[in-house]
């Protein structure tokens, strides 16, 4: 099991962050929340006032970048060059940049090379767009979370009132639709399931019951019986 490396994908809000979390937790695997470093190379663009969409100098900051990924008390801490920024990157700024330097490829291939020598460092557990597509073809398992967007409108709306922030549930339904939008109809790498991945629809389900659904399947893969 310690070797074990577990590809979560699937749209905005579906659950995929904290049912990782859990499932790794779990199984005593390490969890790669890689929206994160997207998040913090957002951040990073943004501070630094460079173009988002100047494509060169973006992979140059990725480049460039000291990005790393710790266990933080609540779940992964975040740091850019030795700052701390968990928070920083979760902002409504952030949020509504993230897609745009996303979908550039020069980004995506320094993230994609990071996150490939994370999950050869030991077991992993990696939540993202393309985990079971193009990071971790080979994943030992693979799961394709989604959830009705009223109910993934309605957890994100919760989790940011609970951080502090206003926001109004219409509004942050249309953006979530609008991330997805961009992230399954971009050129490199876009939000789709991965062939051989079991699809787990969230709606109506508790936490606890995906994650439980998720260790059955890693069990069951390790003990050869699927
Ligand atoms: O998972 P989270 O919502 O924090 O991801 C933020 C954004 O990062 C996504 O909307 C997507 O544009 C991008 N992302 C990606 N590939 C990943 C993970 C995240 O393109 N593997």
């Amino acid at each position: 099991m310690s070797r074990l490396s577990v590809a979560i994908d699937g749209p905005a809000g579906a659950g995929k962050s904290t049912v990782a979390r859990r499932v790794a937790a779990e199984l005593g695997l390490t969890y790669v929340d890689t929206g994160a470093m997207y998040r913090a190379i957002t951040w990073k663009t943004l501070q630094e006032n460079k173009d988002p969409e100047d494509e060169a100098s973006v992979s140059r900051l990725a480049r460039d970048t000291d990005l790393r990924l710790t266990a933080g008390k609540g779940g992964v801490d975040v740091w850019v060059d030795g700052e701390k920024v968990t928070e920083a990157i979760r902002t409504p700024e952030v949020t509504s940049q993230v897609s745009r330097i996303a979908g550039q490829a020069g980004v995506r291939k320094v993230l994609t090379d990071k996150q490939r020598a994370m999950a050869r460092q030991g077991g992993v557990v990696m939540d993202g767009r393309d985990i079971g597509t193009q990071v971790l073809p080979n994943a030992d398992v693979k799961v394709f979370l989604t959830a009705s967007i009223e109910e993934r409108a309605q957890r994100r709306h919760l989790e940011l009132v609970r951080r502090g922030f206003e926001v109004n549930p219409e509004q942050l339904k249309e953006e979530i639709r609008n991330r997805d939008e961009k992230d399954r109809n971009r050129e490199h790498s876009p939000l789709r399931p991965a062939e051989d991945a079991v699809h787990v629809d969230t709606t109506g389900l508790s936490i606890e019951e995906v994650v439980q659904s998720i260790l059955h399947l890693c069990r069951s893969r390790v003990s050869g019986g699927e």
